[in-house]
């Protein structure tokens, strides 16, 4: 799960990492009574969304009074904001972050995450920070210095040392700098986070060290421990399928593509996705109905695969094994009727009588395709869509 900039920096705030100051208006008429905490008049305006290249994409303003944030924030709210990171599409921007603006001497660039391959903790640190760190990464690598450390250690004075060096910063920052790590460290267990990217992290001309940029992504799986956490989460940045889908107890992701799968079970849920691809087309949606995929389940699946204009076409692979494929196959076929599907529909059912489980099909007069393997399967929905 990801929250906002200024949920994180909240958060940050709470761990005794520093900040500029700042408020979050949702509205125009927000602002003039929010900001007269703040103590600047230079601002920044910034478009709150779960994406960054903001920046670059207009969604960062400075402004040096209150005329100039008013006629700014008018054009940023409600605007739909594309980065590179959005899609097509964009985000629609539906609150706002002001903060004081400081004097940037230097922007560095830093994170913290989980690092599968290793099963270490990983900071990555830069001296070339800002809303360029892409490129730096694509064009000058040996600029970016990583340092891992182990799940069950604390972060060493050694690890410290090597996470700073690109900073080269002054003497006096030096005990700063090192809470700060020790912060993110502890951010990073305590509350199950995946990454913490601060991007930029400056040096300012009287030598202070501030997070300009916060960004946090928490594990989904850990999120049941964390209803503090879970309480940030915007809807309206979530993708609605996905969401119906979590009440359901379905795990979907929705892709590109344009044949909609459902299966049971994770690995031939990848499988299948793998072979539609190998056939030559893509898939529309990554969906896992789980072991005992009941009628209410299988009903919940067909609604979102349906609910996505992309899907020319579905593929049903579903392996009986604790579940009997006759009960499913009886599930499929009374959904399919209510539902009065459209699309082709291709199912390929094996296991725990699976005989029966055809029957039913073929029997139901609906215009299903049976197939008898996973390649079968994948030919027959590629050409039915065609
Ligand atoms: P994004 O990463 O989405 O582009 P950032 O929050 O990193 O958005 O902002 C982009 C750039 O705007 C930063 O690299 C920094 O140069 C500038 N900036 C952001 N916040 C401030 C601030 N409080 N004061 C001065 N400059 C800022
Ligand atoms: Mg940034």
């Amino acid at each position: 799960m990801n929250i906002h900039e200024h949920q994180a920096k909240e958060i940050f705030n709470k761990f005794n990492i520093k900040t500029p100051n700042g408020v979050v208006v949702f509205s125009i008429e927000d602002i003039e009574k929010k900001i007269k905490v703040l103590k600047t008049s230079s601002l920044v305006l910034k478009a709150q969304i779960h994406a960054g290249g903001r920046g670059k994409a207009g969604g960062v303003k400075i402004v040096k009074n209150k005329k100039e944030l008013i006629y700014q924030a008018t054009t940023l709210l409600g605007k739909n904001l594309i980065t590179h990171q959005t899609g097509k599409e964009g985000t629609e921007v539906k609150r706002l972050y002001i903060e004081e603006t400081c004097d940037i001497e230097k922007e560095f660039y830093l994170s913290c995450l989980v690092d599968r391959s290793s099963s270490k903790i990983a900071f990555i640190s830069s001296n070339e920070g800002g809303v360029n760190i892409e490129e730096v990464s694509k064009k000058s690598p040996e600029k970016i210095i990583t340092t891992k450390i182990e799940f069950s250690k604390n972060v060493s004075e050694k690890n410290i040392i090597d996470i700073l060096k690109p900073f080269n910063l002054p003497k006096k920052l030096k005990k700063k700098a090192s809470d700060l790590i020790q912060s993110i460290f502890k951010i990073l267990v305590e509350k199950d986070a995946s990454q913490i990217e601060i991007n930029p992290l400056v040096l300012t001309k009287d030598e202070d060290l501030l997070c300009l940029d916060a960004k946090i992504n928490f594990d989904d799986n850990a999120l049941y421990k964390h209803p503090d956490i879970l309480s940030l989460k915007d809807f309206n940045e979530e993708d609605s399928a996905e969401t119906e889908a979590s009440k359901h107890g379905l795990a979907y992701i929705k892709l590109d593509g344009e044949i909609g799968c459902m299966v049971n079970g994770a690995g031939l849920a990848m499988a299948t996705m793998d072979i539609i691809k190998l056939y030559g087309s893509e898939p529309a949606n990554f969906l896992d109905v789980g072991g005992g995929a009941s009628k209410e389940k299988v009903s919940a699946a067909f609604k979102i695969i349906l609910s996505d204009k992309n899907v020319k076409g579905i593929l049903i692979n579903i392996f009986g094994g604790i579940m009997r494929c006759d009960v499913l196959a009886k599930g499929i076929v009374e959904v399919a009727k209510e539902k009065n599907i459209s699309v082709p529909l291709v199912i390929r059912l094996a296991g725990t009588n699976v005989e029966l489980g055809k029957k039913i099909l073929s029997e139901s007069k609906l215009k299903i395709i049976s197939a008898s393997n996973l390649e079968d399967a994948a030919q027959k929905i590629i050409e039915a869509i065609k």
